[in-house]
């Protein structure tokens, strides 16, 4: 009976614990510490270990989770750019898989290049860096066509019938 006693003494002060960590770690000091703690050397080497295991065990999870992760980054940038729903600055074209962002004063392979990553790692640095100017919605066709005109103008822009 006694070790019973003793027993779920130690459960309500196990709890009683767990209540007050759950206050600290929910209020503005706690979660300052911990922000403080995850930006700091150890904190982060730590974080990436944690990281990295979870990915392992919970491979969907954490392909699910990334996927919707990229999917609101990619639908902030182009909303950035192209407004809602993002459209073709120049034609006007919606449907998403055709968008692309261009880099106004071309050289968007090699400022892609320079960043040596691929197109995620493009719009990670876009809202890094609070969307710079000099970017634009543009759908391939578009982009494509500029690209094989002499003055590098969308032919949809060209006067057709005077050519
Ligand atoms: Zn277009
Ligand atoms: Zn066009």
């Amino acid at each position: 009976m006694g070790e019973c006693t003793s027993k779920s003494t130690n459960e309500a002060s196990k709890e009683k614990k767990r209540i007050s960590n759950f206050k600290y770690y929910h209020s503005l000091r706690g979660k300052s510490a911990y922000r403080r703690y995850r930006q700091s050397e150890k904190g982060r080497r730590i974080m990436n270990i944690l990281n990295q295991r979870w990915r392992k065990n919970n491979p969907l999870t954490y392909r699910k989770s990334h996927e919707k992760w990229r999917a609101q980054l990619i639908k902030e940038v182009f909303e950035h750019y192209g407004g809602v729903p993002p459209k073709c600055i120049c034609c006007g074209e919606t449907i998403f898989e055709f968008l692309t962002i261009d880099h106004l004063k071309g050289g968007g392979t090699k400022h892609r290049k320079e960043l040596k990553r691929n197109g995620d790692h493009f719009y990670l640095w876009l809202r890094q860096n609070n969307f710079p100017l000099g970017f634009q919605v543009l759908c391939y066709n578009c982009n494509c066509g500029r690209a094989r005109t002499l003055n590098k103008t969308c032919p949809h822009k060209l006067n057709r019938s005077e050519s």
